[in-house]
């Protein structure tokens, strides 16, 4: 197969690729591919289609700032009209000419100021820029439990659903308690002969209005008035500060905040049960999770909650550590996913033959999310330290585009061959997240997370969102290697 020459190769085809994309097209810069893993555009959105998936993030701000959508029909979006509104920006922006999917990257090796890139189906590519944007939430974590593998029936991981497994009327096991533990066991119980949700740590769950539907009227009036729909996108943008404020300092608006949970907490009549669901660690320590429907579904009959731990799984029964055997027709996987893999496995080889394992031996970690010493010419969106729970993604994907373009139209100026951001710079860095995340809730809260890293860092951006925009405006020359 003959190598590919472009400008620039983007990996990932989901909500930060696209933003990618577009600020691609926006400067002009044609020569570029999206290689996308998958089948389709939409990363997460794609890949996830398990019953009751909704953004715990209002439509109206879990969307591009260029590409404001005026009709969600839902006050928090469903997962499949979040990929509908993905596939359409993607193709109303351009980009579809640009991706390939089905072309996942697994080796990238940098020599002489570009990357030699190749796919699992052996495409190579010759690219001067290499952008990653591979997602967090993508690899999922399959539990290492005695016997799952024996198990007779289906066992679906929530991140891999089969759209023909019939629900209704099974005996369904779901294990894990975070937004899709909460998600999937709120959807499945109406029509379920049983849903037994394993519990090993029970989650605060702060009340939304999940379920409420936009009014037709909005959407309407939203579309022939695009300024007040603009309106309304910034007033979110800028009321979701107040997740930042919450999360990174004691305030009393963390102490409301809360309590909130808290307080939801009463809705559970039965005493035991709610015991159960009471978490040893403080609210918004974890990723939030935001639920309306879930203290309702735990409190019906057919729904038990088990918060022994599971010994072994049988080809018909999940036994748990009290010696109970309880038989089930399916087990639902909702444990999450290897979020520090970043865009692991791949043979990512750098100047001088670092590979991004050695790089992040003691874990990930870069300068300003967004660029790594010892790979040069080659920038992340949505990587290391990225806002996941406080700051809106698409905000920071969007920034993080604009600040890669601004460095790549002075390649194309020709003032440089390569560029990396120096060691001093990205250890500074890496200092002052550190110092900053002491206070933040993610580290007082008391709670393991799957925001810590092996070796314990909190893998956060402790700041609010004009920090960000302040950091990632303008490349600071001082913080980079040039080859000239
Ligand atoms: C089930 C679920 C629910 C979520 N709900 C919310 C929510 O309610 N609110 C919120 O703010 N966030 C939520 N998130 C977080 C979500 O990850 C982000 O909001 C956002 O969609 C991340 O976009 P991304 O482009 O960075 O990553 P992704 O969407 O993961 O996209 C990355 C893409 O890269 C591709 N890829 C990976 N490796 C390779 C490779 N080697 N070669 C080629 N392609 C590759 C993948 O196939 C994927 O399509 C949720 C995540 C999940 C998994």
């Amino acid at each position: 197969m003959t190598t590919k020459h472009v400008h620039a190769i983007v990996i990932g085809a989901g909500m930060a690729g696209i933003a990618m994309g577009v600020s691609l097209r926006k400067a002009g810069i044609n020569d570029f591919v999206i290689l996308e893993k998958g089948d389709d555009v939409g990363g997460v959105w794609h890949w996830n289609h398990y019953p009751g998936l909704t953004c715990d993030v209002p439509s109206h701000l879990y969307q591009y700032s260029f590409a404001p959508k005026p009709d969600w029909s839902r006050l928090f979006a469903t997962g499949p009209e979040i990929q509908r509104y993905h596939r359409a920006v993607a193709e109303d922006f351009g980009l579809m000419p640009h991706v390939e999917t089905n072309a996942e990257v697994v080796s990238a090796v940098y020599s002489d100021g570009g990357w030699d890139v190749e796919t699992a189906t052996s495409q190579k590519y010759r690219t001067d820029f290499l952008i990653s944007a591979t997602g967090v939430l993508h690899h999922p974590a399959i539990p290492d439990i005695d016997g799952l593998e024996s198990f007779d029936g289906p066992v679906v991981h929530t991140a891999r659903w089969d759209d023909d497994l019939v629900t209704d009327g099974k005996r369904i096991a779901v294990i894990g308690t975070g937004s899709t533990g909460v998600q999937v066991v709120s959807a499945l119980q109406s029509g379920a002969a049983q849903v037994t949700h394993f519990t090993r740590t029970p989650q605060w769950i702060l009340w939304g209005p999940m379920d409420v539907q936009q009014p037709k009227i909005v959407g309407s009036v939203l579309g022939r008035v695009p300024f007040a729909n603009k309106l309304l996108y910034r007033g979110l943008l800028e009321g979701s500060g107040i997740l930042a404020d919450i999360t990174t300092r004691k305030t009393w608006r963390r102490t409301v905040a809360q309590n909130a949970a808290r307080v939801q907490l009463l809705r559970v009549r039965n005493r035991q049960l709610r015991r159960k669901l009471t978490p040893d660690y403080e609210p918004f320590c974890k990723r939030q999770v935001v639920s309306g429907a879930y203290y309702t579904a735990v409190q019906q009959r057919n729904v038990e909650l088990v918060d022994t731990g599971i010994e072994r799984v049988t080809e018909n029964s999940i036994v748990t550590a009290d010696g109970r055997d309880r038989k089930f027709d399916i087990i639902v996987l909702a444990t999450g996913f290897q979020a520090h893999n970043y865009m692991r496995p791949m043979n990512l080889v750098g100047r001088d033959g670092l590979t991004i394992d050695d790089a992040w031996a003691k874990g990930p970690r870069g300068y300003r999310m967004t660029a790594i010493p010892g790979f040069p010419n080659f920038f992340t969106l949505l990587g290391p330290n990225s806002p996941t729970g406080s700051v809106s993604l698409q905000f920071t994907a969007e920034l993080t585009s604009r600040y890669i373009i601004q460095i790549m139209k002075r390649f194309r100026r020709g003032e440089f061959t390569a560029i990396e951001p120096t060691q001093e710079a990205a250890d500074e860095f890496n200092d002052e997240v550190r110092e900053a995340i002491g206070p933040t809730i993610w580290n007082t809260g008391g709670c393991n997370s799957w925001y810590q890293n092996e070796d314990g860092t909190i893998d956060l951006w402790p700041w609010d969102r004009k920090t960000m925009a302040k950091m990632l405006s303008t490349p600071d020359d001082r913080h980079y290697h040039f080859t000239r």
